[in-house]
């Protein structure tokens, strides 16, 4: 979004029109603000196995059985923390014990990071189906909970929800 000024009649500069995630912390945001940040990637719905030795979380391509794959929404977002008690809360209070297992690309951790939202984010690009072309959602290479046998989930560890997907200007893909 381009940033434009005004000047007051002392010519002092008086307003930056940049994005509210650029301008209030994420102490201040509203309600709405707040959840129009999450991107919609659907990777913190992805079942997280802890290494009982390292206390390390790995991901799998195992989503929760709520997750609609065809949309990557939360069939039952209002009633998820009763019906899901894993289900990561990502909350102003919670955000900083959290932050740093979450995926890379989370626009709440590369915001508490102080990066900027990326450029397939879609309050960035305006296409709310940007996050999926861009190959940042869990859409397409997910198999729900209710299809494997928990004895078999350590089988369905996977790298890819630790990726990143940065401009083209900037470089390629690139680990985390
Ligand atoms: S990882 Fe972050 S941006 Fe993606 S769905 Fe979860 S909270 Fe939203
Ligand atoms: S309850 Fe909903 S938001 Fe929570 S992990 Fe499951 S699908 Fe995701």
């Amino acid at each position: 979004m381009g940033e434009a000024k005004a000047q007051d009649g002392i010519g002092k500069l008086v307003t930056d029109h940049k994005p509210f995630w650029k301008t209030t912390p994420l102490t201040e945001l509203s309600v709405e603000q707040w959840e129009s940040l999450c991107d919609g990637c659907a990777r913190c719905c992805l079942v997280k196995l802890e290494d009982e030795d390292t206390g390390e979380n790995h991901y799998t391509d195992i989503a929760c059985h709520l997750l609609d794959q065809g949309t990557c929404q939360c069939k039952d977002y209002a009633n998820r923390s009763t019906r899901v008690p894993t289900c990561v809360a990502v909350t102003v209070e919670s955000l900083p014990k959290i932050a740093h297992w979450m995926p890379p690309t989370c626009a709440y951790r590369l915001l508490f990071d102080g990066e900027d939202l990326r450029w397939w984010h879609p309050l960035v690009s305006g296409d709310k189906n940007s996050v999926h072309l861009a190959g940042i959602s869990v859409k397409g290479r997910i198999i729900s909970e209710n299809d494997i046998a928990e004895e078999d989930q350590q089988d369905r560890i996977v790298d890819w929800p630790h990726w990143d997907v940065l401009d083209p200007k900037e470089g390629d893909d690139t680990g985390d």
